[in-house]
């Protein structure tokens, strides 16, 4: 389990080693700018570390140590960008060309292969063409990364150093890093963070940046791992499924976080008109006002998650949790802003799997027809067996009927997954109406017995078994 941490610059830091660092984050800047437009012209998402330095333009101010974390952060930077972009724009961009014929199949294929796994040179399978079009069409998408001063500088082992050290007076929390002279150590004071208690809890290397108030602070990889109770071999299994309606409905039937729904609803909606308003008049992007809105709302959202953690864990010992494994970075909105804190609650402690989610929102538990129209809004009605549930529920019995289901892959494609649960579907339909001629006839024998009396012992077992007793009339019903 990782987490983020961050500690803040103490106030009384010495005005000279704020400048010394605000100097070397204008000089980081630069460069890696330079990097990110060199990899953009290049046509390269992923440069290995082997061959930075020959890729990469050579750079003077900077130190050799500093060069090569600024690269790697490069790197980072174009390469998340890339993968954001293909799954917000550039995968419906293939999909419209595919349907236009603007683009032949195996286009198609080489095209999604190339986002799928980010590439960036040709192979055997894809063609230097497949690859040009590609980043016309990335570059076409949005506009490229560019470093604003939001950015924040990367240290690695060799730039940066973080001590505990008691016997000062002001903070026993120091940073050292290196800036723009060579061979010189900067020693800042951090304030204490109350859940890094030591060094060794972090990994080397750290992110040095401003936060938006403009106070500088250092966020830090914490590794600790937390204690995971094993499960038992067959423990029984919850699915969970983070709703649109309520923050979680589980498969047994029972909803989290429909009271907080509301209130959640109102402040998201804020901060998105907010955002959108300030964009709409071509102001900058935060705001004192943005920045309350989004602390007040991801506040808000931390404490409602964990104490619904808290409650389920309680609630369901010794249980293994289900979870859809979301792609986080297509998923937007409260989706995934409750998505991830429930789940980094949950995770941290007790044991939970991911699953495929595709189309577990969308298909009926019962007879396994799948489409959009079985639910409106709160309610889940199936257009095929006509089963009425709560939407949300019905998604927590997908989740968990999809852990059992040896079929669908993580990774599976989600049109791979629609053509299977179709032809399940399909195939269930077939069975029962190839009973049809038999149930005709028992129908009719049934019919012939009741104007009779009542239907002997062995028929009406035999109905039972095809589930029509009450489609029989009535006994003595006819003449
Ligand atoms: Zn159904």
């Amino acid at each position: 389990m990782k987490r983020s941490r961050k500690l803040y610059v103490h106030e009384e830091v010495n005005e000279g080693k704020i400048s010394s660092l605000d100097d070397l984050h204008v000089e980081y800047r630069r460069y890696l700018q330079a990097c990110i437009d060199a990899m953009l012209a290049a046509h390269r998402t992923i440069i290995s570390r082997k061959d930075l330095l020959d890729f990469f333009p050579p750079e003077s101010v900077l130190s050799t140590n500093i060069v090569a974390a600024c690269q790697q952060h490069a790197v980072a930077i174009v390469s998340g960008w890339a993968i954001s972009r293909y799954t917000n724009h550039v995968k419906k961009a293939i999909q419209r060309f595919a349907r236009e014929d603007v683009i032949d199949e195996p286009t198609k294929i080489q095209l999604f292969t190339i986002g799928k796994y980010n590439l960036d040179k040709p192979t055997k399978t894809i063609s230097q063409e497949a690859l040009d079009l590609y980043w016309t069409l990335l570059l076409d998408a949005g506009k490229a990364p560019t470093v604003s001063s939001r950015v924040g500088i990367r240290t690695s082992i060799h730039t940066s150093d973080l001590r505990l050290n008691e016997d000062t007076s002001l903070t026993p929390w120091w940073l050292g890093f290196s800036g723009l002279a060579k061979g010189k150590r900067t020693w800042l004071p951090l304030k204490a963070n109350p859940f890094v208690k030591s060094p060794k809890d972090v990994t080397k290397g750290c992110l040095l940046k401003r936060d938006r108030k403009g106070r500088w602070r250092v966020e830090v990889v914490e590794t600790k791992e937390y204690e995971v109770p094993d499960p038992l071999p067959d423990a029984p299994r919850l699915g969970m499924d983070v709703g649109l309606n309520v923050i979680a409905a589980t498969s047994d039937g029972r909803l989290f976080g429909e009271a907080v729904k509301s209130k959640f609803d109102v402040l998201y909606g804020k901060m998105r008109s907010t955002r959108a308003n300030r964009q709409r008049q071509g102001l900058k992007e935060n705001s004192a006002r943005l920045d309350s809105l989004e602390d007040r709302l991801s506040g808000f959202i931390k404490t409602v998650t964990g104490t619904i953690a808290n409650d389920l864990i309680k609630s369901h010992p010794a249980h293994v949790f289900v979870l859809e494994d979301l792609d986080l970075r297509g998923c937007r909105g409260q989706k995934r802003f409750a998505y991830r804190a429930l789940h980094r609650a949950l995770s941290m402690r007790t044991l939970t799997i991911a699953i495929n989610a595709a189309y577990t929102s969308q298909m009926c538990p019962s007879c396994g027809y799948v489409s959009r129209g079985n639910r409106t809004g709160v309610r889940f009605i199936c257009r095929s067996c006509g089963r009425k549930s709560h939407a949300d529920v019905v998604g927590g019995i997908n989740v968990l009927g999809r852990s059992e289901d040896t079929h669908v892959g993580l990774d599976d494609h989600p049109s791979e997954v629609k053509a299977l649960l179709r032809e399940r579907y399909r195939a269930r339909r077939r069975d029962s109406s190839s009973r049809e001629p038999e149930v005709t006839a028992l129908l009719a024998c049934s019919r012939r017995l009741t104007t009779r009396g009542s239907p002997s012992g062995d028929t009406r077992t035999a109905l039972n078994a095809y589930g029509i007793s009450r489609a029989v009339p009535p006994l003595g019903g006819h003449p």
